[in-house]
């Protein structure tokens, strides 16, 4: 297998086989993001991504391949056509391959239709990793994410109307202080109206490089305490309404880890975040950044 710059990969795709089908992100915008700023995006040549499936057939010629994630940034938005032609290339060179996924940014989504999408879980796209951010408007214009809430909602519907496995993401503190309580209450309306199988919180770690490290040196954003970072996860909590959706915070990057499943953990939830509160010994931002 070849592979271009850094590729990155959800956490649950530890052990996937990854195999890049477009290179870096096509959009690039947003402000906090430094994953994919140093690669021009692009669609690899189809014939090229069949030979790393080759390749790596090759090379896991006695390891069972159990999953395969399609990276990169956000792969879903190659052609219909195409993403069939490659999803039957895996399903004829990895037969033992029980799950592919790949990201889907929001924009990408709303450019399948139902029909699409649902011939692409025919053909073996069981699951699609959507980065939501934050529920809010205002939040989502002031990162540049691109897509709006209605939007966000839509798409995450439209993923699981087609039968696929959806897995988002939230960023703690990305509205700042300013928007700290829209952030949190927002970001529950949306979970609560999509219902995910799957939400991770990471809490935002400004990188320097980005547009956000500028915004953060001209005072345009207020990162949170650790402390207001609590508050916000716990009113993201109390206001969300989504059975069986299984929520993480147990990234590197957040001050304490929590996990468990809506409603059912709810209160259990609630009750570790006021324990973290009174205790007020958090993780220190270097060990954060690991
Ligand atoms: S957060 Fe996602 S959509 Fe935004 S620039 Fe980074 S990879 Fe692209």
């Amino acid at each position: 297998m070849r592979y271009e710059g850094t590729v990155y990969r959800p956490p649950s795709e530890a052990g996937s086989l990854i195999i890049q089908l477009t290179i870096g992100c096509a959009r690039n915008t947003c402000t906090f993001c430094a994953m994919y700023k140093d690669k021009n995006f692009r669609i690899r040549p189809l014939e090229d991504v069949v030979e790393d499936l080759q390749m790596a057939r090759e090379y896991y010629s006695r390891i069972k391949v159990k999953r395969v994630f399609l990276a990169d940034g956000d792969a879903l938005i190659v052609k219909t056509a195409d993403l069939l032609y490659i999803l039957g290339k895996v399903k004829e060179l990895f037969p033992e391959c029980e799950r592919i996924s790949m990201y889907g940014a929001p924009k990408d989504i709303l450019g399948k239709t139902p029909e699409e999408l649902k011939t692409l879980k025919e053909a073996g796209l069981d699951m699609v990793y959507m980065g939501i951010e934050s529920g809010d408007d205002e939040v989502l214009k002031f990162v540049k994410k691109g897509a709006t809430q209605a939007e966000m909602i839509e798409a995450g519907k439209k993923i699981k109307d087609a039968g696929m496995i959806l897995s988002v993401t939230l960023i703690s503190g990305l509205g700042g202080r300013k928007y700290l309580k829209e952030h949190a209450i927002n970001s529950a309306k949306v979970i609560t109206e999509i219902k995910p199988e799957y939400v991770g919180f990471l809490t935002l770690l400004v990188e320097e490089g980005t547009p956000m490290y500028d915004q953060l040196k001209n005072g345009e954003i207020e990162l949170l305490k650790p402390q207001e970072v609590l508050e916000e996860m716990k009113l993201f909590v109390s206001n969300v309404d989504s059975e069986g959706t299984v929520f993480r915070a147990n990234h590197a990057s957040n001050y304490i880890p929590l996990g468990g499943t809506f409603n059912r953990d709810k209160e259990s939830l609630l009750a570790q975040i006021t324990e973290a509160e009174k205790r007020n010994t958090f993780k220190s931002d270097y060990f954060r950044a690991l």
